[in-house]
């Protein structure tokens, strides 16, 4: 029996079929008041000959899946009723069955770790792996801020590709008023290093993290930052940018601050309207922008920037400019799965659906609609 090893609570949607290495547990700041993601748990290094054991017992459960039959479900589930493989061997086999190509570091904050060390680690990896293209991670902008130019060349060079970075707001008042414990100045200078070490950059936008009452300071210094740091990442490898609208989730302390009348949240007419002044801010600022999350209402809206800024702009528009009553029915259809682009509320079919889960929804006002979209939103997390 190959031993256990061990694997964090999450991962980017894009590293759904990735090897996950855990090179430090939980999160170092774990004050944030919208996550509820490491909430009553404390942060802890492990040691480098500990995770070392983890890969190469990660190494041996892929071997043991590749030969039951490659990969996910065949090989996977072949390895795991011999029980000669642990629990875990699931995620080595949808990795396996991706060719074996993407590694990701977690928890939150694994560039806290000693840069030494986790180069150390990263050299193991992809020594273990050989066939691996991208080793990513998840990084805090206080964190990488005080890493040196020349230590995240380091770690470039061991062979980290990527960095996940929570930007969530560029606004100080934003950051300060979420607890995010960095600031605009620490996103500029961890993110600028991060691109300028050879590394690709993929940033977490939160529309609506400001509130109703600092949208637009949350417009405008989302976008500065933005601005920034793009202008550092070369042609080949622009800064991605990836929207995560913000939802409630029961139990944060921002569900208190709501409760308490301290956070309104915009419905989903405002964070369109909230995004659109980001595009424009945005100007003619080169990044990649994706919209991946549920919790986002238009899953369409991707592109790369400025080349595609118009045709988003159009999008949003035609979200914006619907009237009130259709435009309110689309978020809630949207909310409830039952329309994933704007023009599936022209599908007779899905419309009769959307009726027919919310037999009320003619007679119910805009506002009702959005309200009712609104809380349906913390589901998707
Ligand atoms: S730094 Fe990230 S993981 Fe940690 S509390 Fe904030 S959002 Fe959550």
């Amino acid at each position: 029996m190959i031993r256990s090893f061990e694997q964090g609570p999450i991962r980017p949607p894009s590293e759904a079929r990735s090897l996950l290495v855990r090179v430090i547990r939980n999160c170092t700041w774990n004050r944030c008041t919208f996550c509820s993601v490491y909430k009553g748990s404390t942060s802890s290094l492990r040691s480098v000959d500990e995770v070392i054991a983890d890969v190469d017992a990660m190494a041996q459960t892929a071997a043991l899946v590749a030969d039951a039959g490659a990969g996910v479900p065949a090989g996977g589930v072949a390895a795991l009723r011999s029980g000669d493989v642990p629990p875990e061997a699931y995620q080595v086999a949808l990795f396996v069955g991706d060719g074996a190509r993407n590694v990701f570091l977690q928890d939150a904050d694994p560039c806290a770790v000693a840069p030494a060390k986790l180069a150390a680690i990263i050299g193991h990896i992809r020594q273990r792996f050989p066939t691996v293209e991208r080793v990513t991670t998840y990084g805090r902008a206080a964190t990488l801020a005080r890493r040196t130019p020349a230590q995240l060349k380091g770690l470039a060079d061991a062979g980290l590709t990527r960095v996940h970075l929570g930007l969530e707001s560029g606004s100080d008042e934003v950051l300060a008023a979420v607890c995010k414990g960095c600031t605009a100045a620490q996103l500029v200078t961890g993110g600028t290093r991060v691109v300028e070490a050879g590394m690709e950059l993929c940033f977490y936008v939160m529309p609506g993290l400001g509130g109703r009452g600092l949208a637009t300071a949350h417009v405008r210094g989302t976008a500065a930052v933005l601005r920034a740091v793009a202008s550092h990442a070369p042609a080949g490898r622009p800064l991605v940018v990836r929207l995560r609208t913000t939802a409630i989730v029961p139990g944060t302390p921002l569900a208190v601050c709501a409760d308490a009348g301290e956070f309104d949240l915009p419905d989903d007419v405002e964070v369109a309207r909230e995004v659109r002044d980001l595009l424009v801010a945005l100007g003619d600022a080169r990044l990649d922008l994706r919209s991946d999350h549920a919790l986002n209402l238009l899953a369409e809206l991707q592109g790369s920037l400025p080349a595609d800024g118009g045709r988003l702009l159009a999008l949003l528009d035609e979200f914006l400019e619907l009237d009130a009553d259709e435009r309110a029915q689309f978020a809630l259809g949207s909310r409830l799965g039952v329309y994933c682009t704007l023009a599936d509320r022209r599908d007779e079919q899905r419309r009769a659906l959307l009726r027919s889960h919310v037999p009320d929804v003619a007679r119910a006002s805009a506002a009702e609609l959005l309200e009712a979209a609104k809380q349906i939103r913390a589901r998707f997390l």
